[in-house]
Order: structure tokens, then C-alpha cells, then sequence
């Protein structure tokens, strides 16, 4: 670290916050890492077990490079930390060839050149008997896939941070912002704090921080539930890919076993409802909700005991094209924004906390992130 070195606030330790921490603090900026809450807490969008890394994404091939180094980078982080947070495991999406999703994997897939195999209902019940197909349905293999460990994945970026001389100041709420003629100061736990240089990261708080005032990030809530296996050892991720499943009947992702009990799947159909702040997330959901996960589950995933042995709440900042907001905070100085993940950040978010420490140390990347640029939502946005 030299004299020189910017000194960074980053507002939100969550995984985008946390790995923008591990990168700066390599590259020697003074780092100060400001959380309501603390490493790893349940209330925002980086807890719950486990997440998938996809490769073949349907989001976008533009999308494909930045797993590519997202994965390498993944790699870096448990070396570091001495944590294993990556099983890669392969990832199926199921239904029927029509369903925009199976045709958005095909798409990406054709071109990026990625690797991937298709497979009838017939050839996908006897490699993944764990799924139930319709006749008509097919299975896309990516091989690229896999699944990560959220909580380890926060704690060992702030290690690796702190190890950089990072300061995580956990259990800091930031409550005021103020532009100065060099940088900011914000203030927390009524200390102020004078840095260079602003990296917001609040995920679904975006729509409390000042600063982010007119960009339209909006909290919803995303359930997870949990079902026994009646064959542990059949749903462990050596067995069971990462799945993506779409049906007349339900929708969800699926994530391999890691407890030694509970296959976990976060459904799709039954709606992510707005919230007025994360920090009134509701415990569990109601019994509505548990019965209609238990038909989809009784319906496509046989090998499951049909009765959720756990449900959990989560909340996400979502945008309205569903693509984060990555870059230049519009209509003030020093100040790098990335936020909006909409369901599918985790697995890119050490090519984020790249990129935040490339805006930070040099104004620009060699990412491509143009098309993330907030300024697509802020026409008219008047911030001073
Ligand atoms: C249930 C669920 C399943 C998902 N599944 C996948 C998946 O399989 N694969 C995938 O790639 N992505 C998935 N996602 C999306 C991914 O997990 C998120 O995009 C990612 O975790 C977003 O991280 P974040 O750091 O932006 O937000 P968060 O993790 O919510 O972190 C924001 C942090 O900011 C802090 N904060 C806010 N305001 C302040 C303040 N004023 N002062 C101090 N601290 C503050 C909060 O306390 C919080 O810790 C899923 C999301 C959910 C909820």
C-alpha cells in the first residue's frame, strides 16, 4: 500500500461489494468495506447454501467472456482463501424444445461455440434418472456448469481483503453521503469517513441510498426451499447436475445435494414479489406456497420426499431489463455503482469486483460493460 494509493469506501459487503474489496485491496487502494449487517448474513441476496455457475448463458453470449474470467478468478479465490467454493458439476436445462429458455441456451451455445450436448426425453431419464421428463421434452447439457458456496465465497473475499489491508467494518451502517472537492465523506455510526473514491454496492437496498436516487432498482423477495432426498447419495453434485427446469406446471432451478439431506429449489412460477425493503423480509412463506413447491417437486424431481424440510427468504435488487447496473454513478464524480444483479449475479462477481477496481484505479476496463452502463435508465437524472 502506498501514500498514494486512493482511499475507497465500498457501501455493502454482499458478494459484489466483497469481491470489489479483495480486488482493490490487492491493488494496494486504501479500502474501507462498510456492512449494515454482517459477512455472509441472510437478509440480502448472498446466503442460502448454494448458487449455479453457467457458462452456456441464456441471458446472452455477451455474457460468455465475463464467466470465462469469472471462473479463473473463482479459481484465484480459493487458492487464496484455502476455501473450496466452485464444484463444478455440469448444468441441464429441461422442458420442451419451445420454451424461450431452451431456445436462448441453444442460441448462446451456437454462438459462442461452447460445448454442450442435447438429449431426449429417453437418453436424459437414463444419465438423470433424479428428473421426470415429458416425451416431448429434451435435456441441454452444459459442462461448463456448476454450483458455488455463497457464504464461504463472501468470508473468503473479505479475507483475502483484510489480508490486503482491507478494513471490513461489519455492523456499519453508512447513513449519509456528501460530495466533496476531492472525493466524498460519508458517515457511519456517526463517524465520518473522507475517501477518494465511492463503490456502491447495496444490492435490493439500492432503492434506500441516496446517492442511487432515480435509478430503478427494485427489491424483491426470492424463496428457496428445501426437500429431502430419498437417495442422498444419488442427488450429490458427483450425480446431479445444476438444473434450470421449465414445464407447463412449474418452473425452478434446482441445486445439488451439499448438506447430506436436502435437494434445494428456488421456484420460478410461483412469482418474486416486490418489497418495500429488505429489511422487511418476511420468515418463510405461507402454506400456499409450500404446497404448490411440493407439486412441482412431487410432479418432476421423484427422488425428492415431497414436504419442504426448509424454506428460506431472500431479497434481490432487480432492474427492469433484468441486467445490472455496472459503471460510472450518473451525475457525479468518483463514485462506480454496481448493483441490480436480478437473480444471476453470484456467479460473476468476481469479474465485477474486478471491473470495480479497474473504474476505480484507471476510470475504465477492457470488460465490456457497455451495454450495463446505468446511464441506459438515468436520461434527465438531476443528482446535484
Ligand atoms: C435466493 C436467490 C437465489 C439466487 N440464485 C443465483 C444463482 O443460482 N446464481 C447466480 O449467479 N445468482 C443467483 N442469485 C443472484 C445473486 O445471488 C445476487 O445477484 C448477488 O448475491 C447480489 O449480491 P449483492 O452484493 O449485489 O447484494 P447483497 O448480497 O444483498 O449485498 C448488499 C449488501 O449491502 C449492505 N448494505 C446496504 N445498504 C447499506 C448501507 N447503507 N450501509 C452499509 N451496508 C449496506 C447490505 O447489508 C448487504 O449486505 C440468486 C439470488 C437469490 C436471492
Amino acid at each position: 500500500m502506498t501514500a498514494s494509493a486512493p482511499r475507497v469506501a465500498i457501501v455493502g459487503t454482499g458478494v459484489i461489494g466483497a469481491m470489489a474489496a479483495w480486488q482493490l485491496a490487492a491493488r494496494g487502494a486504501h479500502v474501507l468495506a462498510f456492512d449494515s449487517h454482517g459477512p455472509g448474513h441472510d437478509r440480502g441476496a448472498s446466503a442460502g447454501e448454494s448458487r449455479i455457475f453457467r457458462t452456456v448463458y441464456k441471458e446472452g453470449a455477451s455474457y460468455v467472456p465475463l464467466l470465462r474470467r469469472a471462473h479463473r478468478l473463482w479459481r484465484a479465490l480459493e487458492a487464496e482463501s484455502g476455501r473450496a467454493l466452485l464444484t463444478m458439476c455440469g448444468g441441464l436445462t429441461i422442458g420442451s424444445p419451445d420454451e424461450p429458455d431452451l431456445a436462448a441456451v441453444r442460441r448462446c451455445a451456437d454462438e459462442a461455440g461452447l460445448a454442450h450436448e442435447v438429449l431426449d426425453a429417453s437418453a436424459a431419464a437414463e444419465r438423470f434418472p433424479q428428473h421426470r421428463l415429458d416425451p416431448d421434452e429434451i435435456a441441454f447439457l452444459d459442462p461448463d456448469a456448476g454450483v458455488l458456496r455463497p457464504e464461504p465465497s463472501v468470508q473468503g473475499a473479505l479475507d483475502a481483503a483484510a489480508h490486503h489491508g482491507a478494513r471490513i467494518l461489519s455492523y456499519q451502517h453508512v447513513e449519509e453521503y456528501a460530495e466533496t472537492a476531492t472525493g466524498w465523506r460519508v458517515t457511519a455510526q456517526g463517524e465520518h469517513h473522507d475517501v477518494d473514491h465511492l463503490v456502491l454496492t447495496p444490492g435490493p437496498w439500492a432503492p434506500q441510498l441516496a446517492p442511487l436516487d432515480g435509478l430503478p432498482v427494485e427489491a424483491r423477495l426470492i424463496t428457496a426451499c428445501w426437500f429431502a432426498a430419498r437417495d442422498p447419495a444419488a442427488h450429490r453434485p458427483d450425480r446431479l447436475p445444476i438444473a434450470i427446469r421449465r414445464h407447463s406446471a412449474a418452473g425452478f432451478s434446482c441445486f445439488p445435494l451439499l448438506d447430506g439431506v436436502a435437494v434445494k429449489i428456488v421456484p420460478h412460477h410461483l412469482g418474486w414479489p416486490g418489497l418495500d425493503s429488505p429489511e422487511a423480509l418476511p420468515r418463510g412463506a405461507g402454506t400456499d406456497f409450500a404446497l404448490a413447491a411440493s407439486a412441482a417437486v412431487e410432479r418432476l424431481l421423484p427422488g425428492l420426499i415431497p414436504h419442504p424440510v426448509r424454506i428460506s427468504t431472500y431479497a434481490e435488487g432487480f432492474t427492469p431489463d433484468e441486467h445490472p447496473l455496472v459503471g460510472a454513478l450518473p451525475g457525479a464524480a468518483n463514485a462506480t455503482v454496481l448493483t441490480g444483479f436480478s437473480g444471476h449475479g453470484f456467479k460473476l462477481a468476481p469479474v465485477f469486483g474486478e471491473i470495480a477496481a479497474d473504474l476505480v484505479m484507471s476510470g475504465s476496463t477492457h470488460h465490456d460493460i457497455a451495454a450495463l452502463d446505468p446511464r441506459r435508465f438515468a436520461v434527465g437524472t438531476q443528482r446535484h
